[in-house]
C-alpha cells in the first residue's frame, strides 16, 4: 500500500513580472517528514513557501496537498483553505489577546469548550500551558515563537510550513528552542516543511535536505548523502566546511 505524500509539489514555477525567481521544483513531504530546504538570502525559498501556502499563484507546474491539487496554472486555492500550519520569521502575535485566545484564534468553527481544550494542549506540548492566561509582551521572543508554534499545531494539521522561525532569537537559545520544537513536531507526527539558510540547522534537524540556489534545486537526499556526495561544487559549498 502506498499512502499519499502530505505534500507534492511538481514543475513549480514563478516569476515576479518578467523575473524568473523559481523555476522547475519538485518536492514532496511525505507524513510525518521533516524537509529543509536550505539555500542563500535570495534563492527564493520564501517564494516556494508563500507558493505552497497559498499566498502567491505559480505561473506553472502543480501543488498537491494530502492527494488533492491545490494549485496549478489556471486556478488555486485560498491560503485559508488549505488546512497548513504556518509559522514565520516574525510571527506577531496579537498584543490585544491572551496566549491562549492567540492559539485559539484559527480554531474557527470548534465550540468554545473544544476551542479552549485544543488550544491549551497545544500550549502543553510547547510547555507554555502555564502561560496561558498571560499576555504576549510578557513572553520573552523564544516564548512567543513557541507559542506560533502552537498556534500552527492548534487546528491538527497535517502540514506545517515555517520559515526561517529561529533566525531571530538569541544563539545562545537558538539552539534549545529549536531542539525543543522539532521534538514536538516528531511527537505530533506532522509533516514539517523548514526554510532556513542555516546549514547546522539544516542538517542536524530534517530527515531530508533540499539545496537550492538562484531560484532552482540544486540537489535533495538525506543530510548524510548531500554533505558527503554532493552534486556539484555549488551544492557541496551550500553544507561544506568552507560555508
Ligand atoms: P529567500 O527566501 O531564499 O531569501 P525570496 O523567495 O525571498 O528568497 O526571494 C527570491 C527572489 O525574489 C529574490 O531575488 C528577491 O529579491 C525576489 N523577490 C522577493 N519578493 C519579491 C517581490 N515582492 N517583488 C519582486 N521581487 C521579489
Ligand atoms: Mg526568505
Amino acid at each position: 500500500m502506498t499512502i499519499d505524500p502530505v505534500l507534492s509539489v511538481e514543475g513549480l514555477g514563478f516569476a515576479y513580472g518578467a523575473r524568473t525567481v523559481l523555476s522547475d521544483i519538485d518536492l514532496t513531504v511525505d507524513p510525518g517528514e521533516l524537509v529543509a530546504i536550505l539555500g542563500p538570502s535570495g534563492s527564493g525559498k520564501s517564494t516556494l513557501l508563500r507558493l505552497i501556502a497559498g499566498l502567491e499563484r505559480p505561473a506553472g507546474g502543480r501543488i498537491a496537498i494530502g492527494g488533492t491539487t491545490v494549485a496549478d496554472a489556471r486556478s488555486s486555492l485560498p491560503a485559508e483553505r488549505r488546512g497548513l500550519g504556518l509559522v514565520f520569521q516574525e510571527d506577531a502575535l496579537f498584543p490585544h489577546l491572551t496566549i491562549l485566545d492567540n492559539v485559539a484564534f484559527g480554531l474557527k468553527g470548534l465550540p468554545r469548550s473544544e476551542r479552549r481544550a485544543r488550544a491549551l494542549d497545544a500550549l502543553d506540548r510547547l510547555g507554555l500551558a502555564d502561560r496561558a492566561d498571560d499576555w504576549p509582551h510578557r513572553l520573552s521572543g523564544g516564548e512567543q515563537q513557541r507559542v506560533a508554534v502552537a498556534r500552527a499545531l492548534a487546528p491538527r494539521p497535517a502540514l506545517v510550513l515555517m520559515d526561517e522561525p529561529f533566525s531571530r532569537l538569541d544563539s545562545a537559545l537558538r539552539q534549545q528552542i529549536r531542539e525543543d520544537v522539532v521534538a514536538v513536531l516528531r511527537d505530533t507526527g506532522v509533516g514539517v516543511v523548514l526554510v532556513t539558510h542555516d546549514a547546522e540547522e539544516a542538517m542536524s534537524s530534517a530527515d531530508r535536505l533540499v539545496l537550492m540556489a538562484d531560484g532552482r534545486m540544486l540537489q535533495t537526499g538525506t543530510p548524510e548523502a548531500c554533505y558527503h556526495r554532493p552534486v556539484s561544487v555549488e551544492a557541496g559549498r551550500l553544507l561544506g566546511p568552507l560555508n
